[in-house]
């Protein structure tokens, strides 16, 4: 399972597509991606089984400069298109991709989303839903909202995380799953694994457990959860393809 994201000058689609299918040797059982662009006109697309499978799908259509990307491994709610990540919430503003699991995913649903319906069975269904509810109902921003979720929730993550009314940020957060920064000229990427990056880039960035970042075409800001933004060093690691 993996996530790849991508905002800035590039043709999101092909990054994001090469980008799952390096991550693909980590066994998955779906896949979806989500591209946007400046006109908002988002597209999300999904598939049982293989990499290929998706890209049957994918019509050349699909034009837009960021999105996020992601392989599922299940392990709530059985492999199917409508488990398979992306997830949105309900309005479709939020979508988030994640890997790990959500320990208290029942207790938030129960407690923050009583009278939400879900289309399927996952913990990352409830995530995106608590990030919604939050920026509705406290008027809190997207970071805000993202950030006061990351509070709640407890478990193991890597997310990424877009609002479809800003095409061009990536908020990303991890906790125990793997999720490192690429960097590129005029464009950012995220992702699980650096070897899914090497085509594009072979300057990477770190982020550690309990951050977010805030991802745009030619800035990564690290905040902690006090909100205090953070610097850090990026680094040059020559891969071999
Ligand atoms: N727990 C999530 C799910 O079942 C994410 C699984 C993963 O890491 O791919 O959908």
């Amino acid at each position: 399972c993996g996530i790849v994201g991508v905002v800035g000058n590039k043709h999101a689609r092909d990054i994001l597509m090469q980008g799952l299918e390096k991550l693909e040797y980590r066994g998955y059982d779906s896949a979806g991606i989500f591209v946007t662009n400046q006109d908002q006109n988002a597209k999300l697309i999904k598939s049982v089984g293989r990499i290929a499978n998706l890209r049957e799908k994918i019509g050349i259509e699909m034009a837009g400069t960021a999105g996020i990307g992601h392989t599922r491994w299940a392990t709530h709610g059985k492999p199917s298109e409508t488990n398979a990540h992306p997830h949105t919430s309900t309005d479709g503003r939020f979508v988030l991709v994640h890997n790990g699991v959500i320990e208290n995913y029942l207790e938030i649903k129960n407690e923050y989303l009583a009278g939400d319906a879900f289309n399927g069975q996952t913990d990352t269904e409830v995530a995106v839903h608590l990030i919604a509810k939050l920026a509705e109902t406290e008027n809190f921003s997207t970071l805000e909202a993202f950030k006061k979720a990351l509070e709640i929730i407890e478990g193991s993550y890597a997310f990424a995380l877009m609002d479809a009314t800003e095409p061009d940020v990536i908020y990303v957060a991890k906790n125990k799953s793997p999720l490192l920064i690429g960097l590129g000229d005029g464009y950012n990427m995220v992702c699980s694994d650096a070897m899914a990056m090497i085509r594009e880039t072979s300057e990477f960035m770190e982020i550690h457990d309990h951050e977010l970042v805030v991802l745009t075409k030619d800035a990564v800001e690290i905040h902690d959860l006090e909100g205090k933004i953070l610097s850090r060093d990026s680094y040059t690691a020559e891969l071999d393809l």
